[in-house]
């Protein structure tokens, strides 16, 4: 996924949903190793542990207890240092083992303070599981027996962890970034939706970067480069270009405009594989998409459009309603699903396509000013 704000600050995916999964598989495997002959009480510590907690329980497959105690130390994006203990064990854990799970340890207050919790419970043994370790702000000369992954000292959020109280419901971990500055914009529409010229005219008015793939291609045929003898073959039948080549020469575009506002981009992504690459591409660069905006427009009205742009455009797949068909085939298979993409991250505005050239600028800059 992309970039999302919490509260005034944003933050960049960090730790896949899958590196959380193998971690916690680890972390599993190791306790259970050691504690498989006993019932071991795990301990999460609240409010972050809680995915943690859960994830890490039904990957354990030997009897087992589950607990919680509520501990608070951070304010914000800083550790305060003052812990308090808001809910404490009841149990009895005398002559037990006690593994406590943790979802971060950084500065290591919390674990002291977990450790004199313990202290006098008369417990046959404490083991330490946390999910996530700073070891570069890691103060204290205190055990921790298992680890997920240990991380440099970036502020995270995610999978339980909140900052000021919100974040805690994403499935996986991002960390903190700079603002972004660019407006970033994909538009949408299937071929002869008229993107193209909306796109010029709302670059100049927005002063943003207009990346057309289909005229990148376009022109590296007719310089003959080796790009465009690549592309040319897939080109003339309407299919789409290879991902790989398509995704290089969309990343090489926007580095020769690191300076750039921002971009609007035409024809790109076509397919989720692309869309994937672009999201990561930006999110290196501390950018993300803005939004997806989607000229709406019957097929059926595009084809005759088509034809008709065949007979000025000189573009050779513009003139063969076969080739044609197959274009829109392309896009009902493999691009058209791209609106799910950008609708499941809450950036997919649709605009409607039929009308006169200044009619649909205008719908189309109302979203715009918007997003
Ligand atoms: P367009 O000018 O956007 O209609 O694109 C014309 C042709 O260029 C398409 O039919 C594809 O063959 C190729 N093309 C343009 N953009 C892409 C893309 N993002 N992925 C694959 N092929 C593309």
């Amino acid at each position: 996924m992309s970039i999302i704000k919490l509260h005034d600050k944003y933050f960049k995916s960090y730790i896949s949903e899958i590196q959380i999964q193998e971690a916690v598989e680890s972390v599993v495997q190791k306790v259970y190793a050691d504690c498989k002959d006993e019932t071991p009480i795990f301990i999460g510590i609240l409010n972050g542990c809680f995915m943690f907690v859960a994830d890490f329980v039904r990957e354990y497959n030997g009897p087992c207890e589950v607990s919680f105690v509520k501990l608070a130390s951070y304010q914000g994006t800083n550790s305060t240092g003052k812990i308090k203990q808001l809910v404490g064990v009841n149990e009895n854990l005398e002559g037990r083992t006690v593994v406590i799970l943790e979802d971060i340890i950084d500065t290591g207050n919390t674990l002291e303070e977990i450790y004199k919790i313990f202290e006098d419970k008369k417990l046959k043994q404490l083991k330490i599981a946390t999910l996530f370790f700073k070891p570069d702000v890691f103060k204290k000369e205190l055990p921790i027996d298992y680890i997920g992954i240990s991380i440099p000292d970036k502020f995270i959020v995610g999978y339980g962890l909140d900052y000021d109280g919100i974040g805690r419901n994403y499935a996986s971990i991002y960390q903190l970034t700079t603002k972004p500055t660019m407006k970033n914009i994909v538009l949408f529409g299937p071929p002869g939706a008229g993107k193209g010229t909306q796109a010029e005219l709302l670059r100049d008015k927005y002063e943003l970067i207009h990346i057309s793939t289909g005229e990148v291609f376009r022109f590296n045929i007719k310089n003959e480069t080796e790009l465009g003898l690549l592309a040319k073959s897939y080109m003339d039948d309407g299919n789409l270009v290879p991902d790989e080549v398509t995704i290089k020469m969309l990343k090489a575009e926007v580095e020769r405009n690191a300076d750039a506002k921002g971009f609007i981009f035409d024809g790109f992504p076509r397919t989720e594989s692309q869309a994937a690459a672009l999201d990561a591409f930006l999110e290196e660069k501390g950018e993300s998409i803005n939004g997806m905006v989607a000229l709406e427009v019957p097929e059926d009205l595009l084809v005759g459009r088509l034809l008709e742009r065949g007979k000025t455009s000189g573009r050779s797949d513009d003139q063969d309603e076969s080739k044609i068909r197959n274009r829109f085939n392309e896009y009902n298979t493999k691009t058209a699903v791209l609106k799910d993409y950008y609708q499941a991250q809450n950036k997919y505005f649709g605009a409607n396509g039929v009308g006169t050239i200044p009619e649909i600028t205008e719908r189309l800059c109302s979203i715009f000013d918007k997003i």
